[in-house]
């Protein structure tokens, strides 16, 4: 599964990629991790990037995709990838189009994760202040005045994908602005309505965690947790034969415009894997 995360700052793309890097074995890669680590170690593109990046701006183009094409290529990414902070603007995104055109690569979906730009600035500073309590350094441009200029980037320059991908039917919006719980089952559960993950496999996930919860729990709550990863792989079978190609069909009938309005709404999302049932 190859995926692309997009959101503001803050708006949870590193805690929603980490869990779907746990759930389906695949890596994340994070431009913005990846330079940190650049900076910190004294190389040449960190040498570049340390100050662009300390004042909230964009490193330039061929620097990060650079840097994302030569990580494409490593085997643990052969197994599938998120992208977490690239594409961040349209001619990176016309980059990645023609790079994995080039690596034979498919990409499965972007996912956005809406926010409310009024959360934003309260979540950097909880981040900040957990990872100050965490012993550790606190990034340079989390910093109210540093957001800013951040954000004001997003829009300009990032929030045009969103129209980009639209266009191309990867986009799934998702409401950030619920739980990191609830964040992480909307997108799970869109990824298998589309067929982008097997649905079978993302609920043997599911009653795996359910089952391993269970199992350090008393009884009583056992039962019930053995009882929650049946249902859980009764839903995955349910959402597998919904996932299935129909008759004479592509594989992916519902992909195009059903699957992108139902990623905006829970509801319809619904509805599209129950058509889908039916066909
Ligand atoms: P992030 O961790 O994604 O918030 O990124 C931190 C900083 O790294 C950004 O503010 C940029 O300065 C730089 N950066 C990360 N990804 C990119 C990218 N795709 N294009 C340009 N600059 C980037």
């Amino acid at each position: 599964m190859r995926l692309i995360l997009l959101g503001p700052p803050g708006s949870g793309k590193g805690t929603q990629a980490q869990r779907l890097v746990q759930r389906y074995g695949i890596v994340q890669l994070s431009t913005g991790e990846m330079l940190r680590a650049a900076v910190a170690a004294q190389t040449p593109v960190g040498i570049k990037a340390k100050d662009i990046m300390a004042a909230g701006g964009l490193v330039p183009d061929e620097i990060v995709i650079g840097i994302i094409s030569d990580r494409i290529d490593q085997p643990d990414a052969k197994n599938g990838f998120i992208l977490d902070g690239f594409p961040r603007t349209v001619p990176q995104a016309q980059a990645l189009d023609e790079l994995l055109k080039k690596k034979h690569l498919k990409l499965d979906a972007v996912v956005e994760l809406r926010v409310n730009e009024s959360a934003l600035l309260q979540r950097v500073e909880t981040r900040a202040a957990e990872t100050r309590a965490r012993g550790e350094e606190v990034r340079v441009d989390d910093t109210p005045e540093v957001l800013t200029k951040r954000l004001a980037s997003y829009r300009s320059l990032t929030e045009p994908l969103i129209h980009y991908y639209s266009e191309r039917r990867k986009l799934l919006t998702v409401d950030g602005m619920m739980t990191i719980e609830h964040v992480t089952r909307e997108i799970n559960r869109i990824l298998a309505a589309i067929g982008a993950v097997e649905a079978r496999a993302a609920a043997k996930a599911g009653a795996a965690k359910a089952a391993k919860k269970a199992a350090n729990k008393p009884v009583k709550t056992a039962r019930k947790g053995l009882k929650a990863s049946r249902k859980s792989a009764k839903s995955a079978k349910a959402a597998g034969k919904a996932a299935k190609p129909v008759p004479g069909g592509a594989k992916r009938p519902l992909r195009k415009a059903p699957a992108r309005a139902a990623a905006k709404t829970g509801k319809a999302a619904k509805k599209v894997t129950k058509k889908r049932a039916k066909a």
